[in-house]
């Protein structure tokens, strides 16, 4: 199929990699020139706008950092609601519920549909195609979109209704943004009691304490000192703070969240801008008075 991709940052440029492996043929925007440059052994076309994949193409996805930016591609006066050819939009981004369900609105009074299927699991899990990719939108689209989405991963219907997907996107994030909190928090009490976090972290996997953060990020960028997971820490806070919006607006009460969100908040004041969410680990180090680093590293 001959889609549009836009954005091509740390989970576009292997997922629309992914999209040219299993044989679609692909246009694409970043409005940062040098991101497109990973794809230029690849027979791609890149656009210089926006409104030129939505001229050119009828099936476009996103991959974008902030709901505003994903607002502001599909319904600005540049937007892809703009556009001559495109039909549907699939929104691979972290948005929110209330985003997506106000981008689905306004697109389809222009007659586009917008499919929102944000994805889990990575970068690692984009380059090797093992997304959790949840989407919602008319089961025909979904059965439609089958044959592009699952060469970026395992495919879950969530629902009907726009944002359902978001919703489960948001709970997942915030299990993930705990277990990075928490693991940090347990592993630096054990430093300052003398312990190794390597063997505590081996201990941790083998035993009933194991989550993502233990089983991945620790090993990979925290033990290591390296904090290059590939997750900016201002995305994990959106994550966490979408999600607290999304609870008030229910009114689903969750004292454990407040916590994970407000440690989050405070990291991502330090933290903020280019840094890896794995410095959370660093934060709280800093708290503790203490280094997360394996004896004789
Ligand atoms: P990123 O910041 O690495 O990439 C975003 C890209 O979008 C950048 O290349 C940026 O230049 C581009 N961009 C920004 N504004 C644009 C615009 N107006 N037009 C065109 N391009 C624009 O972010 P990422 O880590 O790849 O995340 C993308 C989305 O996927 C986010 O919503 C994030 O929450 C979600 N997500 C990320 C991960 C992860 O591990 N990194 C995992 C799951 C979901």
């Amino acid at each position: 199929m001959n889609l549009g991709f836009i954005g091509l940052g740390a989970m576009g440029i292997p997922m629309a990699e992914r999209l040219l492996d299993a044989g679609h043929t692909l246009m694409v925007f970043d409005v940062n020139p040098a991101a497109a440059q990973a794809l230029t052994a690849r027979d791609v076309k890149i656009a210089a706008s926006v409104r030129e994949v939505g001229d050119q193409v009828g099936t476009v996805l996103l991959s974008l950092p902030t709901p505003q930016i994903v607002n502001d591609v599909c319904t600005s006066g540049t937007g892809l609601v703009q556009g001559k050819a495109v039909r549907t939009v699939v929104d691979l981004s972290t948005t929110g519920t209330a985003m997506a369900r106000s981008v689905q609105a306004a697109l389809a009074a222009w007659g586009i549909e917008f499919i929102d299927s944000p994805v889990s699991g990575g970068r690692n899990g984009a380059i090797k195609g093992t997304l959790a990719v949840m989407v919602s939108g008319p089961q025909a689209s979904f059965d439609r979109l089958f044959d592009v989405l699952r060469h970026i991963g395992k495919l879950f219907y969530i629902g009907a209704e726009p944002g359902m997907a978001q919703t489960m996107k948001l709970a997942n994030n915030l299990v993930s943004a705990a277990a990075m909190a928490i693991t940090s928090e347990a592993v630096a009490m054990g430093v300052k009691a003398g312990l190794d976090p390597k063997i505590m972290i081996d201990v941790i996997n083998a035993g009933s304490g194991m989550n993502t953060a233990s089983r991945d990020k620790f090993p990979k960028a925290v033990l290591p000192r390296t904090f290059d997971f590939g997750f900016a820490t201002a995305l994990m806070f959106k994550d966490v703070d979408l999600c607290m919006r999304e609870a008030a607006g229910l009114g689903a009460t969750m004292p454990v969240a407040d916590a994970v969100h407000e440690i989050w908040r405070q990291t991502n004041e330090v933290y903020g801008g280019p840094h890896d969410f794995t410095r959370i680990a660093q934060f709280v180090e800093a708290r503790m008075g203490v280094t997360i680093k394996p004896s004789g590293a």
